[in-house]
């Protein structure tokens, strides 16, 4: 199914070496490669001579030191995170020791929904619980640094907190993990929503912005269209859930099976979690049925009452 998508998987960044990516942005690569990362996470230094950087990335020694290396014989301002995993904002308190630049975020670390009972959390060692801000952000806040302008735009879906953030003078979005070029998003309840992430990037396609800056692999060009892509995507992944279940009740683990064809075996989890996303909406949406709340080890069916549109 996404076989004719139009992901990009070029990345010219190497770990240690800054580069400059967009005007006044440049930016930083960790040596963190994975299957959730791709070739590691990207951290950015917004602006020249007093500067923000966003997302400092993993607690990781050499990219610490190169990123303030970076930034030698300027003034770190500002430190801004898109989200709580711990690819993304464990480097913060080094960083701020280094600089005292003051942290702006959404928030701390924090479920999308409650815990249903009996349910552990899957991808618990990925949050960083030990972030918090100095200054929380809301949506549409605007921060301005020496020569740029930062303004909030909140994303939740990939995790409740998520935060993208719109650099006013180059007419930029830095995405986060919510849209990146290389792969769609993981949304894995309890940390994330599908119906959130919908929303969010319903939300995306509303902006002007034509080029996203992600937290990992390689700008995305002709953001508009990539955004509506995503959208048609995850409609596409929702119907082949419906077509499955059309077949009869199914558990997660057979859904898996049929709807995501040729997957990477260490994804396997993380597409237990989506699927289990998509079904959480479905289910809030009277589409389909499970018995108690929508959950990982649940079987799943198509409800009885018509579907309503969305
Ligand atoms: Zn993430």
């Amino acid at each position: 199914m996404s076989d004719d998508a139009p992901f990009d998987k070029s990345f010219d960044l190497v770990p240690g070496k800054v580069k400059e990516v967009a005007p006044q942005v440049r930016a930083l690569v960790a040596n963190n490669p994975g299957p959730f990362t791709y070739k590691g996470t990207v951290s950015y230094i917004v602006g020249r001579g007093n500067v923000a950087i966003i997302d400092p990335g993993p607690d990781d020694d050499a990219h610490m030191a190169a990123l303030l290396d970076a930034v030698r014989g300027e003034t770190v301002t500002h430190i801004f995170v898109t989200h709580t995993h711990r690819d993304h904002s464990p480097g913060v308190p080094k960083v701020k020791a280094a600089t005292g630049a003051k942290v702006f975020a959404e928030g701390p670390h924090r479920l999308a929904r409650p815990l249903h009972i009996g349910e552990t959390r899957r991808l618990d060692a990925s949050a960083d619980m030990d972030f918090a801000p100095d200054v929380r952000l809301a949506d549409g806040d605007v921060v301005s640094g020496s020569g740029w302008t930062v303004e909030a735009v909140t994303t939740p879906g990939h995790t409740a907190n998520h935060m993208a953030y719109a650099f006013k003078e180059a007419d930029l979005l830095f995405a986060g993990d919510h849209v990146m070029a290389w792969s769609t998003t993981i949304v894995a309840p309890p940390d994330g929503a599908m119906s959130d992430y919908m929303a969010s990037l319903h939300k995306l396609a509303r902006r002007s912005e034509p080029i996203y800056l992600p937290g990992h692999g390689a700008p995305v060009r002709d953001a508009a269209r990539y955004v509506q892509f995503l959208i048609e995507h995850r409609h596409g992944r929702e119907a082949s859930i419906l077509h499955r279940l059309g077949k009869g009740p199914a558990d997660i683990p057979t859904i898996v099976k049929a709807v995501y064809i040729g997957l990477d075996p260490r994804l396997i989890g993380a597409a237990a979690l989506s699927t289990l996303a998509h079904l959480e909406d479905l289910v809030a949406r009277g589409i389909v049925a499970t018995d108690g709340p929508p959950s990982i080890g649940g079987a799943y069916r198509l409800a009885e009452r018509p579907r309503s549109g969305s």
